[in-house]
């Protein structure tokens, strides 16, 4: 795309699809070429394109108020941190808004320093997000290295690694922060006693627990934030990716002690709150109690793990939900994602050796049962030449 080199910095490579509209899970490119969307902009639009209610509510705000700051209180900012607060279940919780996923982890990390602690216990392999902190708190060497030096403190240990966890964290640890389940990693669950082990020990030496939920938070997975499972509740959860419902929203929500550390004057971002995307958010959060939607996400979220594991070519299926890692038996997955691309379905290739899918949460079974076909198509063609 001799535009985008022509224009734009280097640092995503060079796109080869130009995307111009979408309805629901359905996009078409700039010459008129249709996909089934099964990443929906990286885990981000949950109620694909165009969706009515959320098209609704911010046609509606846009042409009331588009902005105000945060030395104003909006209407908005106001339902959704009580939305927020309702579903995590705990009238403790307080909501700190920004606009993306590393600002929610850097606002964590400046939150745990208000604990007057400065050591960090994070995991290999994980991702925290691109801004020094968050890159700080990130688990991947390919990603760390050319920025050195980064934040000192921050020692990464194994995930799911209970033992390993427990020797790190000390009376020094501010925090702890984990993926409930690793996204960029490869969709990794980790042993179903990990989360609440993690939860034991920050119980005994202090030290805050923080899930980084911006990948598998808002439904993705068939609950609200990813972890429900583990029946623990941690002190911070950091949301942003789907939370606006495909416009830039992020939020780090404290709960019990942690949601008083930050005082007037600690932390601020201009835009975080904005009144367009928080009515996104709602009208997105909304839909999915009234439709039903985690009932969708488990359902076709089995399907496609379990017919997925089939393909030949497939070694394993993994994830919950909607949030899906597929290993491939050969270092094979870009150029399967381009196959796909060419037989119409975009999902996306983490690394060589797997795929992920994340489809909208009101994805049918019919468009699952497309992708699975297409998949499966894709990858014989890559294999055969
Ligand atoms: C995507 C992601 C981030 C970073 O979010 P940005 O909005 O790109 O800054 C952080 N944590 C996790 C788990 C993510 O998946």
């Amino acid at each position: 795309m001799k535009k985008w080199d022509q224009y734009l910095q280097a640092n995503y490579g060079t796109p080869s699809i130009e995307l111009v509209s979408g309805k629901g899970s359905v996009v078409k490119d700039a010459d008129g070429k249709i996909y089934l969307d099964f990443l929906a902009g990286i885990a981000t639009n949950i109620l694909g394109h165009a969706h009515p209610a959320i098209v609704k509510a911010i046609t509606q705000q846009a042409s009331q108020l588009s902005h105000v700051s945060n030395f104003y209180a909006h209407p908005n900012v106001l339902e959704l941190a009580a939305l927020l607060q309702r579903m995590t279940g705990d009238k403790s919780a307080r909501t700190f808004f920004c606009n993306s996923g590393a600002e929610a982890n850097e606002a964590a990390l400046k939150l745990s320093r208000k604990t007057g602690r400065t050591k960090i216990v994070a995991t290999k392999e994980a991702f925290h997000g691109r801004t020094m902190g968050a890159l700080s708190l990130t688990g991947q060497p390919s990603k760390r290295n050319p920025f050195k030096p980064l934040i000192k403190g921050i020692k990464h240990v194994p995930f799911g690694d209970s033992r390993a966890a427990k020797r790190a964290i000390t009376h020094k640890t501010a925090m702890v922060i984990v993926e409930p389940l690793m996204g960029e990693a490869g969709v990794l669950v980790p042993p179903s006693d990990y989360l609440a082990n993690l939860r034991a020990y920050c119980d005994a030496t202090g030290a805050l627990l923080v899930f980084d939920c911006v990948q598998t938070g808002m439904g993705r997975t068939g609950d609200w934030f990813g972890f429900e499972y583990s029946e623990i509740t941690p002190d911070v959860i950091t949301l942003a990716k789907g939370l606006g419902g495909g416009l830039p929203l992020g939020a780090m929500v404290a709960l019990g002690k942690a949601a008083h550390l930050f005082q007037a004057g600690d932390h601020g971002s201009t835009f975080g709150g904005n009144p367009i995307a928080t009515a996104a958010a709602i009208a997105a959060i909304k839909t999915i109690e009234k439709e039903k939607i985690f009932l969708n996400v488990k359902k076709v979220g089995e399907y496609l793990r379990s017919e997925i594991a089939l393909i030949p070519g497939v070694t394993e299926t993994r994830g919950a939900g909607l949030l899906i890692g597929v290993t491939l038996d050969t270092p094979i997955a870009k150029k399967v994602v381009k196959q796909c691309e060419s037989l119409g379905l975009l999902l996306n290739a983490p690394s060589e050796t797997y795929l992920r899918i994340a489809p909208a949460l009101n994805i049918s079974m019919k468009q699952a049962e497309q992708c699975v076909k297409i998949l499966q198509r894709a990858i014989a063609e890559v294999k055969n030449g």
